[in-house]
């Protein structure tokens, strides 16, 4: 076949595939445009997922008729004046969005600029660009999008069910408001239950819009970000480890005003977390980055949903920076809702349930939130051995209200210190707590130089495989600096002379195979200086207070000072909490009292 020019329906019809994917993205378009255009309302409308209708309303500058005819024309825009794609200030800039979209559908565009009597309207019926006639309407713009992929039945096929059409619209709506929340956005149509968030201005506009879009327990549930370092400014709200969720799309993120998905800012945040959080859990986050256009590239993609950064270290290094120094101010917080999950294992008891020779029903419910099955109570055996500990302390109101973990009461189950805090009981978890004050201990002594250890009399010998002996061996100029000395003993055998003074009496044996454990999953004992924190992590584990130790009053006090002082310590390592609060209020509500 000959080479021939193709006609400029085919190449619209073409480029459409790229920039229109779904009825989403014709959104995104849409609300882009009339977000460039000023607008400070713009209301959408949808039917049947967006495939139907999808409808575009807003107060923006609007087109005079000159405009208007060339706004459907492939490749015109208003937005690139010097021809300079390194200084790119508008969502906008190709000039393919109306053009790929009238290949595709039945599009109608109707816009009055200021000054102008009335309105002009233009279609644009699968790529065929109709006359410009008067349309009665306000200042502004309505672009309408009719059947789209009417006449690609191909692409038709492709599309989900209307649900999900819908919910992708609501996805890319939720995020463009997000990054404009001084415009007023609502949303509504047959198809969908409608959203109306008005607009915000001045200081607190981001963190009022982000409570709209993303909810007040994520808002209650997160901190601030704010950071300015060499020419990157970081802002948003970011979720505390303990709201973490089981998958990323609680985590968006802005440039410029723009929603992306990048790698830079995903590696960013987690390494920012890996403190705090296992490999299969995601932080929640609003993460908006501020910087020169010039040091980024949005042309990467169709869509602009990825770009590129010049300096990308700097990036990286100020959003991991802004992350760590937003939740160290956190301190000791740990998740809001985690006190709700509690209430709700909480659970009144039938009546059948607490009939007499029947408490095993409210045993097995016990269960539920105690750390090991309680044996079904028989009579009153299961009360011979008491599991809880009294030390009736003198009460001192001031003391209570002086510290926010509160004066220890009681030790339960050998494991959960009772704390009660002005209006607050506390359940602290020991074991947990202290994992994590022996950790920041660990790092805190590690930025002083080589961990002080303790020497053992005997040596301790643990026998091991012969490769995980080899890694250990292997890994030993490392382990010294953290305060282990061991050498190989035999071939299937390592002696361990010395441990960190930190960790007290700690199970040697547990700790050497755990650690052989995570060298065999890091392997490459060459970047073993950047597990420093995972090997930490893994002796912290073996060093705390294990649950079944019983404290004493004081020594549980001392602990609850020292979490309070001490960075992150509401979270264990494994980002699970260390402690619950159960406000006041919340047992009245568990006994019916509240009203
Ligand atoms: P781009 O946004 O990349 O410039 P589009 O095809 O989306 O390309 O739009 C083409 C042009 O039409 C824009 O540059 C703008 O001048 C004009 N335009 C589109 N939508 C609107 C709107 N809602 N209000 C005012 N002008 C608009
Ligand atoms: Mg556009």
């Amino acid at each position: 076949m000959p080479i021939r020019q193709l006609p400029d329906e085919l190449i619209n019809k073409i480029a459409a595939g790229e920039v229109v994917e779904r009825p989403a993205s014709v959104v995104k378009e849409l609300v882009e445009n009339a977000i460039d255009a000023g607008a400070t309302r713009v209301r959408l409308t949808t039917a049947g997922g967006g495939l139907t209708l999808i409808r575009v309303e807003d107060d923006g500058v609007g087109m005079d008729e000159a405009d208007l005819r060339l706004s459907v024309e492939r490749h015109a825009t208003s937005k690139l004046s010097a021809d300079d794609l390194d200084d790119i200030r508008t969502l906008g800039f190709r000039g393919e969005a109306l053009a790929s979209i009238g290949a595709v559908s039945t599009l109608s565009v109707a816009s009055r600029p200021a000054g102008a009597a009335s309105g002009l309207r233009i279609e644009v019926d699968r790529g065929r660009k109709g006359e410009v006639h008067p349309q009665p309407m306000n200042r502004g713009t309505v672009v309408e999008v009719r059947e789209l992929f009417g006449a690609v039945p191909a692409r038709r096929k492709f599309m989900k069910s209307e649900r999900s059409e819908g919910a992708a619209i609501t996805d890319v709506v939720r995020r463009l408001a997000m990054a404009n929340p001084e415009v007023h956005f609502v949303v509504e149509g047959a198809d969908r239950s409608p959203l109306n968030w008005p607009g915000h201005s001045g200081e607190g506009a981001l963190s009022a819009r982000l409570m709209q879009v993303m909810g007040a327990d994520f808002a209650d549930n997160a901190v601030p970000l704010a950071l300015s370092r060499h020419g990157v400014v970081v802002a948003g709200l970011a979720g505390l480890p303990t709201y973490s969720r089981a998958n990323s799309l609680s985590q968006l993120y802005f440039v410029n005003g723009r929603s992306v998905r990048d790698k830079v800012l995903l590696g960013a945040v987690r390494a920012a977390y890996a403190d705090f959080l296992f490999r299969d859990r995601f932080p929640a986050i609003a993460l908006f980055l501020a910087i020169d256009p010039g040091e980024v590239d949005v042309n990467v993609h169709p869509a602009k949903a990825e770009l590129r950064f010049r300096d990308a270290g700097a990036v990286r290094s100020a959003v991991i920076r802004s992350i760590s120094e937003a939740l160290a101010a956190a301190g000791f917080r740990a998740a809001s809702t985690v006190a709700d999950d509690v209430l709700q294992a909480f659970r009144v008891p039938e009546m059948a349930e607490v009939m007499p020779g029947e408490a095993r029903g409210f045993a097995a419910d016990v269960t539920s939130f105690s750390p090991r099955p309680m044996p079904a109570a028989s009579g009153f055996a299961g009360f011979a051995e008491p599991s809880a500990r009294f030390d009736p302390l003198p009460t001192s109101a001031d003391a209570e209200a002086e510290f926010p973990l509160g004066v220890a009461r009681a030790q339960m189950f050998e494991n959960f210190i009772v704390a009660q805090s002005g209006e607050s009981l506390l359940l602290v978890d020991q074991h947990a707590a202290h994992e994590r004050l022996v950790y920041e201990r660990f790092k805190a002594a590690l930025a002083e130089g080589p961990v002080a250890s303790q020497a053992h009399l005997i040596p301790v010998v643990v026998e091991l495989t012969e490769d995980d002996c080899a890694r250990l061996e292997a890994a030993a100029p490392t382990l010294e600096r953290l305060g282990l000395y061991l050498e190989r003993f035999g071939p299937r055998a390592v002696a361990v002379r010395e441990t960190p003074a930190l960790l007290g009496q700690a199970d040697v044996t547990g700790l050497i195979r755990d650690l052989a454990d995570g060298l065999a999953e890091w392997d490459d004992v060459a970047v073993l200086s950047d597990r420093l924190e995972a090997i930490i992590g893994r002796m912290a584990c073996h060093g705390s207070v294990r649950s079944g130790r019983r404290l004493r009053i004081d020594e549980m006090n001392a602990l609850l000072r020292e979490m309070e002082t001490t960075p992150h310590s509401g979270q264990c390592i494994h980002g699970r909490p260390t402690y619950v609060e159960l406000k006041k209020r919340d047992i009245e509500r568990l006994f019916g009292r509240t009203r």
